[in-house]
């Protein structure tokens, strides 16, 4: 593929440098323009027909024959919206999506201005000033403000209700194998996406797969929707994250970082499940299997009752604090997962016509 950033042909998506790039670039449910615009370049190298939804999802066509599959990775993130700008100038927030307001006192974040970016911290009454009440409960969205550091009229010229507020963080690697920041979820499982693209392309595969890169997951999965919709698939899989083992997280919950997550439970069809199982045994990728009772919180769960009925897949990346700036995942788990998508949709489309769905 060639690689966006620098122009120069790489093999494999240089993740660190996709993961990075997307963690500076704003793009909150519903407003996901820049992220869509850098992703452009990236679905051109793999796909063809792209296309956009009027929800702004981006589709893209890998390989012109056999069984249609959308691949559904959401490329919005978690952040908050100017919902007041009080007398002094500071700023209220009302989130967008699932923000942990434990998280963002002392939090560095960009309002994202009609004018342009405009740098702020997120402040909060400090320790000395609380009452014992107000001590002893956690933090919520109205303890909260953004100081940009601006006397009250100027923050007023400037900042508008519902201007974008994006958490501000930078991408590090931990250890050997590992990435940690912002906006992870789901950018990791775009870039899993491209990584299976490519494959797919590479080896010709006879299956019509129709990447997308899906909006406003985090608040309804209505890109998702709209896109399978257009797409009319025969099978979809979503590719999202999921909980990995660490802070607490329950085992029953989590898995390991280094796995790569497969869903069962009514939004997930069981043929299809059965085939990603004995296609990831087949080629040593270690997955582990998690039970749903009910949704699963992914685009599966808004794609898979639409027209008559379309059987999908979940395939998850284990992350670490979800929905902070310090998301950890597994640079390998990405690359594993990429790789039994690609492996699953080329068995699928071999075994498409004797698959026994029941
Ligand atoms: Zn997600």
């Amino acid at each position: 593929m060639l690689s966006p950033e620098n122009g120069k042909e790489v093999c494999i998506l240089d993740l660190m440098n996709f993961l990075t790039l997307a963690a500076k670039t704003e793009g909150t449910s519903g407003r996901e323009g820049h992220e869509r615009t850098r992703l452009q370049p990236y679905f051109e190298a793999v796909a063809e027909d792209i296309q956009e939804t009027a929800l702004g999802a981006l589709i893209g066509r890998v390989g012109h024959e056999g069984p249609k599959v959308m691949i559904s990775a959401h490329m919005d993130e978690i952040g908050m919206t100017v919902r007041l700008i009080e007398k002094d100038g500071s700023i209220r927030l009302r989130s967008v999506g699932g923000v942990d307001p434990r998280i963002l006192p002392a939090s560095e974040v960009t309002v994202h201005t009609a004018e342009g970016p405009l740098f702020g911290v997120v402040g909060a009454k400090p320790p000395h000033l609380l009452t014992p009440e107000e001590a002893g409960r956690a933090s919520t969205m109205d303890d909260m403000y953004v100081d940009v550091g601006l006397k009250a009229e100027d923050v007023r010229k400037r900042v508008r209700i519902g201007d974008v507020v994006t958490l501000v963080g930078d991408v590090i690697r931990l250890g050997d194998d590992l990435i940690c920041g912002k906006t992870m979820d789901d950018r990791c499982g775009v870039a899993a996406m491209l990584l299976c693209a490519e494959e797919l392309k590479k080896n010709r595969t006879p299956a019509q797969v129709y990447i997308t890169a899906s909006t406003q997951e985090e608040v309804g999965a209505f890109g998702a929707a709209t896109a399978a919709r257009k797409i009319a698939p025969d099978v979809a899989i979503a590719i999202d994250v999921c909980h990995a083992s660490g802070a607490g997280a329950s085992p029953a919950r989590s898995m390991p970082i280094t796995k790569v997550g497969l869903t069962c439970g009514p939004v997930i069809h069981p043929a299809l499940l059965k085939i990603a199982k004995e296609v990831a045994q087949a080629n040593g990728i270690d997955v582990q299997v998690q039970a749903s009772g009910r949704g699963t919180a992914t685009d599966a769960d808004a794609i898979q009752p639409l027209l008559s009925g379309i059987p999908c897949l979940l395939i998850s990346i284990p992350l670490r604090y979800m929905h902070t700036t310090v998301e950890l995942i597994s640079e390998e788990s990405v690359r594993q997962a990429g790789k039994l998508m690609s492996l699953f949709i080329s068995q699928l489309a071999r075994r498409w016509e004797e698959i026994e769905w029941y």
